[in-house]
């Protein structure tokens, strides 16, 4: 996890002049400041600040208008935001609150709880309903998660911006059907623009990109482990000489262990035109039948399904290497990398230190604000902002 947050400052001299009535209806331009008051804070600076009372010249009504870094509540907006960045950097709510107690900054660990979610509250975005106003790409790469919360798994939908990595949401998801992360998706990539979607090689995800008249671009680092490992395995069964089902479809072991590594190497070589060869590999098991009900699946049947699968995924496998963005560029690495670090770095890496959420909102809360802090790393972000 890498942040860099802003912390709010604390101007007591630096007051701005309202421009705005609170009075509900009121078009009040004019105002008046009446009196100085007083207010205790909780800050790691002062402890007074002063406040002045104005009077609104068109309903006479008076409110009070705070220095920069000091509102309505006792704690100082700075003191809010040291706890927010406390805990996100892991420290449990009441280890945030003793470490504040032992700089002199007296705050129980409920505030801190109620200024780590007011905080995320205000996150903008980062909801499947309501994503950052406006905002486009061509691609989104989308994963499913969970973390234990209320002593269940809960499940939660990822979805980033493929190109540049942005985080576009975090949900919680009824399941992980294809019909369930279609309903959630769909508005996403719809909602954006997208004309490609990226994901592991799910069969869901395969359905929605096709439902939805999407491009698709399978993930080529999970479908590349996947096929070296089976690569192995079979190769491993095929010398142990224990099957006999190849025999049946007129295959020799010396031809099957080549026909695996011819796979193994066009799975890394991966050029759009290899499709071909993929199919010859699977043309040559075809004819293996599926074994009797309650039967294990013999190594024929298994490299058929092997060869099939690589054959029909290629074009989504190798889609990367020829898209090209509106400017003409390759903009796809061929990876669903960007929502894998969107996991790893703002959903889980926070959640490894606790045994787990309490309520589904604090997970979302939390997620969702340490991505939204993600997305804001080249500048910082200005916690000011999310707590005034
Ligand atoms: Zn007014």
């Amino acid at each position: 996890m890498r942040l860099n947050l802003r912390l709010p400052e604390v101007k007591p001299d630096h007051i701005v002049i309202p421009k705005h009535c609170p009075t509900a209806g009121c078009n009040g331009k004019r105002f008046y400041p009446r009196q100085k008051v007083k207010k205790k804070v909780v800050d790691a600076k002062y402890k007074q600040v002063e406040a002045w009372r104005y009077q609104c010249g068109a309903c006479e009504h008076t409110f009070r208008v705070y220095p920069q870094g000091v509102g309505k509540q006792h704690i100082s907006q700075r003191v809010s935001g040291l706890g927010v960045m406390l805990y996100l950097l892991g420290l449990s709510y009441g280890a945030v609150a003793i470490v504040l107690e032992s700089l002199g900054i007296g705050i129980g660990k409920t505030s801190v709880y109620r200024a780590v979610q007011a905080v995320a509250k205000k996150v903008p975005g980062m909801k499947q309903a309501h994503l950052l106003d406006g905002y486009r790409t061509r691609a989104v790469g989308a994963d499913v998660t969970s973390v234990r919360c209320g002593g269940k798994w809960l499940q939660l939908g990822i979805s980033v911006d493929a190109i540049q990595g942005l985080t576009l949401s975090i949900d919680s998801l009824p399941g992980e059907e294809a019909e369930q992360l279609k309903a959630w998706l769909e508005p996403i990539l719809d909602a954006v623009d997208a004309d490609v979607l990226v994901s592991d090689d799910a069969d869901a995800f395969k359905k929605i990109s096709d439902e939805t008249g999407r491009a698709h671009q399978v993930c080529k680092s999970h479908v590349g482990r996947n096929t070296d490992a089976l690569v192995e395995e079979l190769s491993a069964l095929i010398q142990s000489g224990h099957d006999h089902s190849l025999e049946t479809i007129l295959v020799s072991s010396e031809q099957a262990l080549a026909d695996l590594a011819t796979l193994k190497k066009l799975i890394h070589s991966r050029q759009p035109e290899e499709q071909s060869e993929v199919e010859q590999l699977y043309l040559r098991y075809a004819a293996a039948r599926k074994p009797a009900k309650g039967r294990r699946f013999d190594i024929a049947y298994r490299m058929r399904n092997l060869f099939l699968d690589r054959w029909t995924l290629w074009p989504r496998l190798t889609f990367y290497r020829t898209w090209r963005d509106a400017h003409g560029n390759l903009n796809l690495d061929g990876t669903n990398n960007h929502c894998e670090r969107s996991i790893g770095w703002w959903v889980k890496e926070r959640y490894r230190s606790m045994r787990g959420y309490k309520r589904e909102q604090s997970a979302l809360n939390v997620s969702r604000l340490i991505a939204h802090a993600g997305n804001h790393l080249s500048h910082g972000l200005d916690l000011a902002r999310l707590i005034a």
